[in-house]
């Protein structure tokens, strides 16, 4: 299974607009960040977990032509807005199955309404069906995948784990029982917005913590805000075997 990361950025994205941050005007790429996504190939599928308003340029500078299925953690325009940017993707390879939370499916219904309008079907829409999961295993194919539920302030998101994998993004509380579904993992990918508390996301500190008590093998963190700093200068105060991501990282998890 290989794990490409599209976008580590916050929700803003980095540089952020009218933001006077050091990582804003930093010439290091990897402080660079797109909206968070990642690709995930798995038994020659490609699933795009979020797609968010970066959809387009990081379909085209991953050069990613097919999209098997999308995955939504929740409806946050920074996770949804490129919806519409699969057109070109569906028209080209058919229907694409959206897999989201029914409360998620609602919203997009709303804010994408004419994707889901049967009576005015115009064929220039992206083509894509909603599926609805629940807090339980589903399958795509034959790959399983575990949901895991948590909230981002007040509202509920799902995470997503595919055999010793897993992505949590927009966490701020999680239960003890969905936390231990996250034990025993190769790679576990967490958000981490910044140093300061958050009132819907965990901070550095906080992510480590959860990441010192799951003992994935390697962490990777991202949804990552300007006042992060510099990605070079955060990664000399990270434990071993956790890194912070940056756009276009691209890791192997061994089946
Ligand atoms: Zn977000
Ligand atoms: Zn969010």
């Amino acid at each position: 299974m290989k794990i490409t990361f599209l976008g580590t950025g916050t929700s803003t994205g980095i540089p952020t607009i009218g933001v006077n941050r050091e990582s804003c005007f930093s010439d290091d790429p990897k402080d660079n960040r797109l909206r968070s996504s990642i690709l995930i190939e798995c038994d020659n599928k490609n699933f795009v977990v979020d797609c968010g308003p970066d959809f387009r340029q990081q379909m085209l500078r991953t050069k990613i032509t097919r999209v098997d299925a999308i995955l939504f953690t929740h409806e946050h325009a920074d996770h949804t807005a490129g919806l519409d940017d699969v057109r070109p993707i569906s028209f080209k390879h058919g229907k694409i199955p959206i897999y989201a939370h029914t409360r998620v499916v609602k919203n997009l219904k709303k804010r994408f309404d004419y994707l889901f309008d049967k009576k005015n079907d115009y064929p220039g829409s992206p083509h894509v069906y909603p599926i609805i999961i629940e807090n339980k295993k589903f399958n795509i194919e034959e790959i399983e995948i575990l949901p895991i539920t948590y909230m981002h302030h007040k509202l509920q998101v799902f995470g997503f784990r595919i055999k010793n994998f897993a992505y949590v993004t927009d966490l701020k509380m999680i239960t003890k029982e969905e936390l231990n579904k996250l034990k025993n993992l190769d790679v576990l990918i967490l958000n981490s917005l910044r140093h300061n508390e958050h009132y819907s996301h965990i901070n550095l500190t906080q992510a480590i913590d959860h990441i010192e008590e799951l003992k994935p093998k390697k962490a990777f963190l991202t949804h990552i805000a300007p006042d992060m700093g510099l990605h070079s200068e955060t990664e000399k105060i990270l434990p071993k075997s956790v890194f912070l991501a940056f756009d276009g990282l691209e890791i192997i998890v061994d089946d």
